[in-house]
């Protein structure tokens, strides 16, 4: 008798279920608006200068003389976690071996994403400052822990730590950390990193510190790596973004700094999800990270040039304005323009003023956290935040 195979029943959605969530994003649709009106895009976070030529060289000659072009070696090339260290050695005082302590990725995000499927188990639970960068909700669910929320909050949006001490179980297995935060623009201080290091210590969690605006930051917030407060250094992996602190993030070379046994779980993980990437552009990102403190400086001064333009004009026109202290971005309460709520206030933006925003409710589980604030982009050329401000000069209520 001939046996008959049956194909395997299929659901309807092919999609594993923890994922769906995460199939679309606010930011698809107001990229797609964006282009559908021909908006100016303030609402996605990359710079519209590209950064110094000298790494651009360094690529290039990394192509040319054929040392860049075959798999580097897994865990990033030598001169590029040689360059890592000393980075975190210069800026930090932090000592971090570029052999064992070191890994690199492709962008902060699969350093990211390595270091929580590393770390996080099913059910164990990664506390997070809410509104929160969304690929963390996603990480998560990909390795199949549970989020917890805990609110940035007051006018200032700073972080409720007692909050977070709150939020604290048996199941928590990591606090996920971002500092200069996006997309609240918040540098943590001195004193609210150490009570996160306290309940870090006391409940003795991992910390996933996530510092891809680590030199965007400005006046006088300097940004100081979590892991520099005593007993955090063994308990917490650092990230960083070469497409961030070099206005390149279409190169996508990020690394993650901590001690052995942390790196070594996450380069456990990484190897097998990317391997390797970006040969040519590590020698680039290894030849930046050597850059002088000038280049540092100078960076920081044209984007805070940039800042202040946007955000008076944002003030200006009748926003209450939230003025960063780092990273690319800027949070207004769009409440004072008579909008209870940022997503309509954002979805009728690009229609009514040729201008694309991202309103905060995109990065929060509750929405409430949200609600009334936007965030925009600042890391444009100042004759594009110009045009941007006429456009709503002419477009908003006044
Ligand atoms: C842009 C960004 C990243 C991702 O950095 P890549 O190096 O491009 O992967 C990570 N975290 C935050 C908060 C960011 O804004």
């Amino acid at each position: 008798m001939p046996t008959t195979v049956l194909p395997m029943p299929r659901r309807d959605d092919p999609l594993v279920p923890r994922m769906a969530e995460h199939a679309t994003s606010v930011f698809g649709e107001m990229s797609a608006l964006a282009a559908q009106v021909g908006a100016i895009n303030l609402g996605q976070g990359f710079p519209d200068t590209d950064g110094p030529q000298s790494l651009k060289d360094a690529a290039i000659a990394a192509i040319l003389d054929g040392r860049g072009n075959q798999y580097p070696p897994a865990h990033g090339i030598p001169a590029l976690r040689e360059a890592i260290a000393e980075h975190q050695r210069r800026f930090y005082g932090l000592a971090v071996d570029p052999v064992t302590e070191v890994v690199v990725g492709t962008g902060a995000s699969e350093v990211i994403q390595s270091a929580l499927l590393a770390l996080v188990d099913d059910g164990d639970e990664v506390v997070m400052f809410e509104p929160w960068f969304d690929i963390y909700g996603a990480g998560i669910s990909l390795a199949r822990g549970t989020r917890v929320g805990v609110p940035m909050s007051g006018p200032l949006l700073r972080p409720d730590l007692q909050a977070l001490r709150s939020a604290m179980t048996e199941r928590t297995r990591v606090i996920l950390l971002n500092s200069p935060h996006n997309p609240t623009g918040v540098v943590f201080t001195q004193e609210e990193l150490a009570e996160v290091a306290r309940i870090a210590i006391e409940h003795d969690v991992y910390v996933i510190s996530d510092e891809a605006y680590e030199h965007l930051w400005f006046d006088d917030h300097r940004h100081v790596p979590i892991a520099s407060l005593p007993g955090m250094h063994e308990r917490t992996v650092t990230i960083g973004s070469g497409g961030k602190s070099f206005s390149f993030t279409g190169w996508k070379i990020g690394w993650g700094t901590g001690p052995q046994d942390l790196i070594a779980a996450v380069r456990t993980v990484r190897q097998h999800l990317s391997y390797v990437s970006g040969g040519p552009f590590q020698f680039a990102m290894a030849h930046g990270l050597g850059l002088p403190d000038e280049y540092f400086t100078a960076f920081r001064a044209d984007l805070q040039h940039k800042r202040d333009l946007l955000a008076s004009g944002l003030a200006d026109l009748g926003m209450r304005v939230i003025v960063p202290q780092g990273t690319y971005f800027v949070t207004t309460d769009v409440r004072p323009l008579g909008f209870e709520d940022g997503l309509a206030f954002c979805r009728e933006l690009p229609r009514r003023a040729g201008v694309v925003a991202i309103p905060h409710s995109a990065f929060c589980d509750d929405r409430s956290i949200g609600a009334p604030y936007v965030r925009w982009a600042f890391c444009k050329r100042p004759s594009v935040l110009t045009e941007a401000l006429e456009r709503m000069q002419a477009g908003l209520p006044g």
